[in-house]
């Protein structure tokens, strides 16, 4: 059978092709027949400028429904989709072009000088200028036949430390995993989902918009997030995916309440660590429990916390079907619950290995064949053998003080339960002594008075003397990249040498 991921999503559409796919506030609604016919269309204008099956097809676009067409349109010709944060500048770029020899780059307008200079082999088009070239052709085209282990995107892992790699994703690695969600979330023709998330990341570009066109439902499209605006919305809609952020500043925005959420049947919440804290405050002021997933670029999602069930906050759920996970020691044996180890996986969501880079692919498999995350956690009991995963962090964030691990979130946590702490972050600073040393970036609230030795004292009767920060700076901020994860490379760097 044909594998080709457009041919699982076509089979999922509304039969009467009328169907509004997509509905932008205050702008146009995009029917499922309009989205077929402008990804043939795109498709045949992609094949017309050089493409053929394997191709690469870069893209820094603003998000705008005609992205999501041209994401089709390579899917359909056979293509490999790479989609490119709109915040990256010319070295970066530059890095990708060179890496991944696109055949075609699809460039916002304002970008079409830097991206011409910066490659001179690709086809550069700007976003406009492609939609304008596909008008005229067929809206229909074959869909090309592809096999599940044939490659539909690249995208590059965000590389807060190191050199950006990009992850090969298979049409099978979207399958499955995109049916998984359905499933597990219970999507179905009826439901609304609120979509203020960029495209460019796994997120916004698979989780979410593959749980509509799997489940041929409707998505409410925002350029971004916005609070109040998303409040305004939220009676037109029945689901909400977001970065733990967007729950923050709901709970910041006075006109979020009970009230705006009575057609909603599910908040998502995933891409960085949802605090217990926002987690219960939610619930209080909303009536709806956030249900909180886990997954990466490289694996699609991994973990979920139940549609119907306990979904228990700190904790990011139980394994999707199909995916087998395990919490490993230093020697690779199975921790039971309660012991912190490394995560690790197999499952049809495993991407291909990372493009161009079969060393570090297979420094990141295990000998039998699973991949490392690279994340640290706990199976946390939930009833008999009904292990709910907790994560305490990235293994790169952890410290090592005298020999002796410590796990910033342990400490972040006490932290954020002080008075007036608006949140922390737990790094290791270079020690002469102890090799690395504990230390805590800290924002305060708003007339919040707390000092260095107010946080070590409130914490030496709690934890044991090496896990106490040896040093507590105050910030007006955390660094935080695009999907709000705080960049513990960037506080390391500005404070390591202020240790
Ligand atoms: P990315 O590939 O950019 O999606 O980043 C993947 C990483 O984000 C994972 O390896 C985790 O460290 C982190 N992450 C994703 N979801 C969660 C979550 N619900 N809680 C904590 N960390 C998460």
């Amino acid at each position: 059978m044909n594998a080709n991921l457009y041919s699982l999503f076509e089979r999922h559409f509304p039969d009467g092709t009328e169907q509004p796919f997509l509905i932008v506030p205050n702008g146009p609604v995009v029917h499922y027949d309009e989205l077929s016919a402008l990804s043939a269309q795109i498709a045949h204008a992609l094949v017309a400028a050089g493409c053929v099956p394997g191709d690469r097809v870069a893209v820094q676009a603003d998000k705008h429904w005609h992205v999501l067409a041209l994401y089709l349109a390579c899917l359909r010709a056979g293509l490999v989709y790479l989609p490119l944060n709109t915040g990256y500048q010319k070295s970066e770029l530059a890095f990708f072009f060179g890496d991944a020899e696109p055949r075609v780059i699809v460039c916002g307008t304002d970008r079409l000088g830097v991206v011409t200079a910066l490659d001179r082999k690709a086809t550069v088009l700007t976003l406009p200028e492609l939609v304008d070239r596909a008008a005229p052709l067929p809206t229909d085209f074959d869909t090309l036949p592809r096999a599940p282990d044939d490659l539909a995107a690249i995208l590059y892992t965000s590389g807060t430390t190191g050199r950006s790699k990009g992850a090969m994703l298979t049409h099978r690695n979207l399958a499955s995993n995109g049916l998984a969600l359905v499933a597990a979330w219970g999507f179905t023709r009826g439901d609304v989902l609120l979509h203020a998330l960029p495209i460019y990341h796994v997120h916004g570009l698979f989780v979410a918009t593959h749980c509509a066109l799997l489940s041929g439902s409707r998505m409410l499209w925002l350029p971004k997030f916005d609070a109040r605006e998303v409040v305004s919305l939220l009676p037109r809609a029945t689901v909400m995916m977001g970065v733990p952020t967007f729950y923050t500043r709901l709970l910041a925005e006075p006109s979020f309440e009970r009230e705006r959420c009575r057609s909603i049947r599910l908040f998502v919440s995933g891409s960085a660590p949802l605090l217990a804290e926002t987690f219960e405050e939610f619930r209080t002021r909303s009536g709806h429990a956030i249900l909180e997933r886990y997954g990466m670029t490289e694996t699609g999602m991994i973990t979920s916390n139940p549609l119907d069930g306990a979904r228990v906050g700190g904790t990011v759920g139980r394994p999707l079907p199909g995916i087998d996970v395990r919490i490993v020691d230093d020697t690779g044996r199975p921790c039971g619950p309660g012991t912190i180890g490394s995560v690790e996986l197999r499952g049809p969501n495993v991407f291909a290995g990372y493009w161009r880079m079969p060393e570090k692919t297979r420094e990141e498999f295990t000998a039998d064949g699973c991949f490392r995350t690279g994340d640290v956690g706990e199976w946390v009991a939930e009833g008999p053998g009904r292990g709910y995963l907790r994560l305490v962090g990235r293994a790169r964030d952890l410290v090592i003080t005298g020999g002796l691990n410590v796990y910033p979130k342990e400490i972040e946590e006490r932290i954020d339960a002080m008075e007036g702490v608006e949140e922390s972050a737990v790094i290791g600073v270079p020690d002469p002594d102890f090799g690395e040393a504990v230390a805590a970036v800290i924002v305060r609230k708003p007339g919040c008075a707390l000092t260095e030795d107010d946080v070590v004292a409130a914490l030496k009767g709690e934890i044991a003397g090496f896990k106490v920060p040896k040093r507590v700076w105050f910030a007006d901020e955390l660094p935080r990249n695009a999907m709000g994860k705080v960049q513990k490379a960037v506080l390391r760097e500005r404070f390591g040498s202020l240790s």
